[in-house]
């Protein structure tokens, strides 16, 4: 126990969440939950091998710089995660194995083995709830669109991925589609991939977009392509030309009342 009311969380390991430029007035609110390597101490870093210490199991390498590189460039706020994902997943519901997993691809995790319920709930109370609220509250004050942000690894179980950016949707595709059919070089976007909802990885889409009738995409970036501060700046760059150009062209179109209607939802849980 590290104090009366938390079980996870120092105070100075305090808050689980940080929401960057909160007052911005640019057209989307971001979302990064896959932006921190922190394991608090009181976890003893999960019993990871040091090798995998800060490995892409344990957060998304370059996501965050993304991010802020996509907020300043829009004046957009910017809510992050202060806390591994291997330590409670924030793209993930309470009820997904994927939450708090005993195994991320290669990587075993130690201390997710044989949680009891009072632990569960404690990383769900102290990390998930307060990302989860910090978003809704940015989210109820700006009207913009969500777009949450996240980088993917070139190997994937051995293999080389030869996606670059991928845009993501969950039952409602406008803002994909759109940054589809405005996307310039040099680096390729592709739709749903190198993942797609039905691997299970639009819970923030759905439950905090979809569910207000936001538009929505989320964005996978290889994190070879986000290796320095250049390489972030050029992503960024064809990132924010593909969202101002789609979000204009679907303001237009809601003028004109050409609202589409909306899919089924995708089902599936996975990755
Ligand atoms: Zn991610």
């Amino acid at each position: 126990m590290v104090g009366n009311d938390s079980q996870i969380l120092a105070p100075g390991e305090r808050p689980a969440v940080e929401v960057i430029h909160p007052g911005g007035t640019g057209p989307v609110v971001l979302s990064c939950e896959h932006a921190s390597a922190a394991i608090p101490a009181a976890l003893d870093g999960l019993g990871l091998a040091e090798a995998d210490r800060l490995s892409h199991a344990v957060w998304d390498p370059g996501a965050l710089a993304l991010a802020v590189a996509i907020s300043e460039r829009m004046g957009a706020p910017l809510v992050a995660s202060r806390v591994s994902r291997l330590v409670y997943d924030c793209n993930r519901p309470p009820s997904s194995p994927g939450a708090m997993p005993e195994r991320s691809e290669v990587v075993e995790v130690p201390g997710n083995v044989g949680l009891n319920d009072e632990q569960r709930a404690a990383r769900v109370c102290e990390i998930y709830r307060p990302f989860q609220a910090a978003l809704s509250g940015v989210l109820d004050r700006h009207g913009g669109a969500l777009v949450t942000v996240h980088s993917f690894t070139p190997l994937w179980h051995g293999e080389p991925r030869a996606t670059e950016i991928g845009l993501l949707h969950d039952s409602d595709d406008r803002l994909a589609l759109a940054m589809m059919d405005n996307w310039t070089g040099p680096l390729k976007a592709e739709l749903n991939a190198p993942y797609s909802a039905t691997d299970g990885v639009t819970h923030t889409l759905r439950e905090h977009a979809v569910s207000r009738g936001r538009l929505n995409v989320m964005i996978e970036v290889r994190n070879d392509l986000l290796a320095d501060a250049e390489k972030v700046s050029l992503a960024a760059e064809q990132l924010c030309g593909a969202l101002s150009l789609s979000l204009a062209a679907l303001a237009t179109e809601g003028e004109e009342g050409c609202a589409p209607a909306s899919a089924a939802l995708p089902t599936g849980e996975g990755a």
